[in-house]
């Protein structure tokens, strides 16, 4: 039984990895805001450590990597991206100082004070933005810096409808200023935080997804498990238009002080 279940389960895994490795990013984000997060952080140098932590097929890394200097390494726990990642650092020439590696947010890689900075874009919530802020720490330099974005609320309050959604999808979801706060508490000082344009959810991130929606149900035509897994990705985009003045992406910068 338990391995019917895991090929349930696999196959399921298998789909999502290959649906979101036709399309442009994984996560609502674009460039420009990468680099916005990017000009709060300051000390880089060629010798600095930097890690991507659920970095996808890296869009945003090589962003990163085009604009910043020093080592960075791409961490992901789908090996599938992660192919895709080490072949777009290979096409932008940037493998010398740009590797993927397929690991677990939860068990990182990497020494105690070895990083410079740590960047996460719509990932952390894997594990939970207070758990990632606080067992990340340990691996950054005092002086170092932490860029992640998360969802989070706008608004005290918010209609039932897309309060149940964000409950049952990700509940530690909170208002920003109780995000900031937790950051303080995990040992950073605030440094910056700003809410990601909408042309991150639509342009970057649910257009692309249309025609994508399309090839892959035509695909799998008459199957269950993709046929589901598609509406609930429409689902999902059609409650962001209804209810986007309510909540969003918030990028949130800071660092350790000692
Ligand atoms: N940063 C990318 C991807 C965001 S989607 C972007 O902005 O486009 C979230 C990513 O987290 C996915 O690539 C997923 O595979 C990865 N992920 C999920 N659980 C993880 C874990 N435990 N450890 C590392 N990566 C994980």
């Amino acid at each position: 039984m338990s391995n019917e279940y895991k090929s349930i389960h696999e196959f399921d895994f298998n789909l999502i990895c290959e649906y979101f490795s036709g399309v442009e990013r994984q996560g609502p984000g674009s460039p420009e805001v990468t680099l916005k997060a990017l000009s709060f952080v300051d000390n880089l140098t060629n010798e600095s450590r930097i890690a991507d932590i659920g970095c996808g097929t890296g869009g945003q890394t090589m962003v990163l990597a085009r604009h910043a200097p020093g080592q960075i390494t791409g961490i992901d726990l789908f090996p599938t991206f992660i192919d895709l990642f080490n072949l777009n650092a290979g096409k932008l020439n940037l493998q010398d100082r740009v590797k993927g590696i397929v690991g677990s947010m939860d068990n990182l890689p990497f020494q105690n004070e070895e990083l410079d900075l740590i960047w996460s874009e719509g990932a952390i919530y894997n594990i939970g933005f207070e758990r990632g802020l606080n067992e990340w720490r340990k691996f950054l330099k005092t002086g170092g810096c932490i860029a992640v974005s998360e969802a989070s609320w706008f608004t005290e309050e918010r209609p039932s409808e897309i309060d149940e959604f964000w409950k049952d999808a990700y509940p530690e979801i909170d208002t920003i200023p109780n995000k900031v706060a937790q950051m303080q508490k995990a040992g950073y000082i605030s440094v910056a935080t700003f809410i990601l344009p909408e042309n991150c959810w639509t342009e970057h991130f649910y257009t692309p997804q249309i025609m994508a929606q399309e090839a892959f149900l035509k695909k799998y035509e008459g199957n269950k498990t993709a046929e589901e897994f598609i509406a609930g990705e429409r689902h999902e985009a059609l409650l962001y238009y209804r209810y986007k003045e309510y909540y969003g992406y918030v990028f949130y910068i800071g660092k350790k002080i000692k």
